[in-house]
């Protein structure tokens, strides 16, 4: 693969809101409409995050988990209601201001590790720098460093074919974490792997908690949102337990 060139400039930081909740979102709705029917999947939802909390969010299915994910990660924009992330004011954002934000403030882990199977795990893991415009020197190190930090520096040219389950996993991790961002927003983590890989993913999300990250994680198992030091119960689109 041909090395991109992109300009390098220095991205101004993200604005310091630095006694701000990383997600403060009071009186949250979201409609569906399709045709003339609508659907009101979340109903007035008050959550508050502070920097350092690592949460778990459950519920049945169908009741609202993933429209609440699509929200806190400006996947998906909100119909009532305001959403603050890091003291931005995510409501009053466009399209592309949204994708900048999220690029800037969030770091996703998903089901499916989402990975590029052609690219070696350091490739994947510097991606998001990739689309900051970081220069290809800083991008690498910074790659090498996440990798390290999620017990995977020896495994930085290998390519996800070769590795584990949980590996792969590490890998989107550190993918998350390389932007530095104010949250690592996880959907189902461990929904696709064995119990050993399970449990080697959790435990690194309790390092990544002593050490200070802001970590949401969506689940429906409870054993996995038990790890977690709080839980957010979600029923009918409503928050039911745990909003704090
Ligand atoms: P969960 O992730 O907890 O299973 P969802 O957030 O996916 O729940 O869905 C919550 C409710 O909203 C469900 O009743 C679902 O059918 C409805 N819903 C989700 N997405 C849409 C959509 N795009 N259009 C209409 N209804 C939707
Ligand atoms: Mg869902």
């Amino acid at each position: 693969m041909a090395e991109l060139t992109l300009p390098y400039y220095d991205a101004p930081p993200p604005p310091t809101h630095e006694n701000e909740p990383v997600i403060d979102l009071v009186g949250v709705t979201k409609t569906y409409t399709s045709g003339s029917i609508e659907f009101e999947a979340l109903r007035g939802v008050d959550l508050r995050i502070e920097q350092g909390e690592y949460v778990a969010v459950m519920g049945p299915s169908g009741s609202g988990k993933s429209t609440l994910m699509n929200i806190l990660g400006c996947l998906d924009t909100l119909t009532r209601g305001t959403y603050h992330l890091a003291g931005e004011d995510v409501g009053e954002l466009d399209e592309i201001d949204l994708a900048d934000i999220r690029n800037r403030q969030i770091g996703f882990v998903f089901q499916q590790f989402n990975l590029l199977p052609s690219l070696p795990a350091w490739r994947n893991v510097e991606l998001p720098l990739v689309y900051g415009r970081v220069h290809a020197a800083e991008r690498r190190e910074r790659a090498a460093a996440a990798l390290e930090r999620v017990g995977l520096g020896d495994r930085l040219a290998n390519r996800p074919g070769e590795l584990s389950g949980g590996q792969q996993q590490r890998v989107a991790v550190a993918r998350a974490l390389v932007g530095e961002p104010a949250l690592l927003l996880a959907d189902e983590p461990t929904g696709n792997l064995d119990s050993t890989s399970t449990h080697d993913v959790l435990s690194l999300f309790d390092e990544l908690h002593a050490q200070g990250r802001t970590i949401v994680l969506i689940t429906h198992e409870a054993e996995v949102a038990e790890r977690a030091e709080r839980i957010v119960r979600v029923r009918d689109g409503l928050i039911v337990g745990g909003a704090a």
